[in-house]
């Protein structure tokens, strides 16, 4: 039996930053969605433009489309004993999914909500900047790159994400206080909440996530 560990909060809020130092620091793997799907729309096919489509107006994918993409990934072998989620659940209909998926897989879940004011998370979005080659990620207001537009690790060019234009950055939050705020509500109901403030450096963060992980592993393993 492992952890599901579900990384919440708006988009800009540091799913992301924070996946990276939690998988490093406890060697589970990532699966965020946002970035599969991302992978999924480079792809010339029918499934791949309507994606690409989708997530270019800063809609959400349909949930029959994300049921078979978390699937699959979290079947294969390097989930065994968990993993960490970014971008999903962001539905209630994806989120019994995932109960469906951690019952099956043996897997508890717990969820962590990153929290943030939303002036910076407008500010976080607007500025992102992300590394061609390396992955990278980089913000022109608080952390940039020393050469405009260039990456500091290998010299590739940075670009800005096709969804991280205000127009559409506006209708994600939206989208996002629509659907995922009543995600929060029913995991806060049934005692799988718990809530850490964004707006502190990373590793500070990183520090407090990690005490949560870690006092739910050690519950769970008390259970068994
Ligand atoms: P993200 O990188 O998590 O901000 O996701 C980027 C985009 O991918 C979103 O705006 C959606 O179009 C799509 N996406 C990612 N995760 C999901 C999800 N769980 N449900 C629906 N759409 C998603």
């Amino acid at each position: 039996m492992g952890s599901i560990i579900v990384l919440m909060g708006a988009q800009g809020a540091g799913k992301g930053t924070q996946a990276k130092m939690l998988a490093e620091r406890s060697g589970l793997p990532i699966v965020a969605t946002g970035d599969m799907l991302r992978a999924a729309a480079e792809e010339d096919t029918p499934l791949g433009r309507q994606i690409r489509e989708v997530q270019t107006a800063g809609h959400l994918v349909s949930d029959s489309v994300l049921a078979e993409v978390v699937s699959r990934r979290t079947s294969l072998d390097d989930c065994s004993n968990g993993y960490i989620l970014d971008g999903f659940p962001r539905t209630l209909t994806q989120a019994r999914l995932l109960e469906e998926i951690a019952a099956s897989q043996g897997h508890r879940i717990c969820v962590i909500e990153i929290s943030v004011p939303r002036e910076l998370l407008f500010k976080r979005l607007t500025g992102r900047r992300t590394c061609s080659g390396c992955g990278a990620t980089y913000n022109i207001y608080f952390k940039p790159s020393k050469e405009e537009g260039i990456c500091d690790l290998d010299g590739k060019p940075l670009f800005i994400r096709s969804d991280d234009n205000e127009e559409a950055i506006a209708k994600r939050l939206a989208l996002y206080d629509e659907m995922t705020l009543p995600l929060l509500d029913y995991y806060a109901q049934v005692g799988y909440l718990h809530r850490v403030d964004g707006d502190a450096p990373p590793e500070e963060v990183s520090e407090r996530i990690a005490e949560i992980v870690s006092a739910n592993e050690k519950r769970s393993a008390a259970e068994r």
